[in-house]
């Protein structure tokens, strides 16, 4: 099967994310082409070039590919899911080694974990991954040290350059879910990590529309060994996911600074408004959680009752969204059982405050 061969980011001509997102994965710029790559649905291609099948590769998928390439700042491969291109890296980890990861990540991560230890593949060390000095201690022996920050939906923030140095003393390799941050707020690669993952069914397509998944990497080794395994176990992503997130990856800057500058507005309120007894925000982002005073009814009770924010699962959208996490029975018991996680979008802040704190009054 023949490589695409890809240059590497040049650092010396590095243009600002938002413009990488805008610019990146074009068609070249030639009379009639059209400024947006195609969707190019297609199972066969022409015998002779590098595409061959539609599980091999897909042009579709390289413009995304490409653009959140850029962002990063190395190759990437999308996936089916973002939990598809979890599994795919936890499979390059050899069999009876040990993993570090944080005992709060996102439940489909902490389930291929647990899976992957019942059946004797890995071993499982949980840690809590804000708390450097634990993970340091942990690291020896270990094959992988995987980190979520900020963690879903605790909102704990690791030392990604930290713990990625201290990994690599200890022979460990240092995968990082990007997923929370998105690479206008953290570039893990640039923090020392080897393989950054993405939910990119969040903020990078950004509009609920489309489940994907993408894992980029500078070891031109670790995207051999990926890119084959995706195209032999198949876990492919789709053309119109991948065409929808290239287009919502057009707007990350604008819809990650509002999310980001509505989110702290609402935090300040949040924090002054008597029916909440904890706010979570790791200071950047979009993503707060609340725990409130009037405990677990209350949560429920604030979920059912807003009328501009859904109650819903996911995050990321420009639609403004909250759930209780708990109401998931694998949800750690360690995440407080009335924690609300809000996933704010990019409605007018006023309006989401006045919907929340309407909504909030009953509950406290
Ligand atoms: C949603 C999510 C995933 C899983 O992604 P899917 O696209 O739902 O498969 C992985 N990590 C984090 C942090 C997530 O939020």
């Amino acid at each position: 099967m023949p490589q695409r061969d890809r240059p590497e980011p040049d650092p010396a001509n590095a243009l600002a994310p938002a413009t990488l997102a805008i610019t990146t994965g074009r068609p070249p710029r030639e009379p009639d082409q059209p400024l947006n790559t195609p969707l190019t649905p297609a199972s066969v291609f022409v015998a002779g070039g590098s595409r061959e099948y539609g599980r091999y590769a897909n042009p579709t998928w390289e413009a995304f590919e490409e653009t959140l390439g850029a962002l990063e700042g190395g190759r990437c491969l999308a996936y089916a899911s973002g939990l598809a291109a979890v599994s795919s890296v936890l499979d390059l980890v050899a069999e009876g080694e040990t993993v570090v990861a944080p005992r709060h990540a996102y439940l489909g991560t902490l389930h291929q974990l647990g899976e992957l230890e019942r059946r004797g593949r890995v071993q499982v060390r949980q840690v809590d991954i804000a708390d450097t000095d634990a993970v340091l201690a942990a690291l020896d022996g270990t094959a992988l040290l995987w980190v979520e920050s900020p963690t879903n939906p605790a909102l704990e923030v690791a030392d990604v350059s930290v713990l990625a140095a201290a990994a690599h003393d200890a022979g460990a390799s240092v995968v990082c879910d990007n997923t929370f941050a998105t690479p206008l707020r953290q570039r893990p690669l640039d923090l020392g990590a080897d393989v950054v993952v993405h939910s990119a069914t969040k903020y990078l397509s950004g509009h609920a529309d489309a489940v994907l998944g993408a894992v980029v990497t500078r070891d031109e080794q670790t995207w051999r060994a990926l890119e084959e395994k995706r195209r032999t176990l198949g876990a492919i992503p789709g053309v119109l996911e991948c065409w929808l997130a290239t287009r919502g990856l057009r707007t990350l800057a604008l819809r990650v600074d509002r999310a980001e500058a509505n989110a702290r507005t609402l935090v300040e309120r949040l924090d002054a408004h008597a029916a909440c007894s904890r706010v979570r925000y790791p200071g950047f982002g979009g993503v707060v959680a609340v725990e409130l005073v009037g405990g677990e009814i209350a949560a429920d009770l604030l979920c059912r009752t807003t009328t501009l924010w859904t109650h819903a699962t996911s995050l990321g959208g420009v639609e403004s969204t909250l759930e209780r996490r708990r109401r998931w029975s694998g949800e750690p018991p360690t995440i407080p059982a009335d924690l609300v996680r809000l996933s704010v979008g990019c409605e007018d802040v006023d309006d989401l405050w006045r919907d929340l704190a309407a909504a909030l009054d009953p509950a406290g």
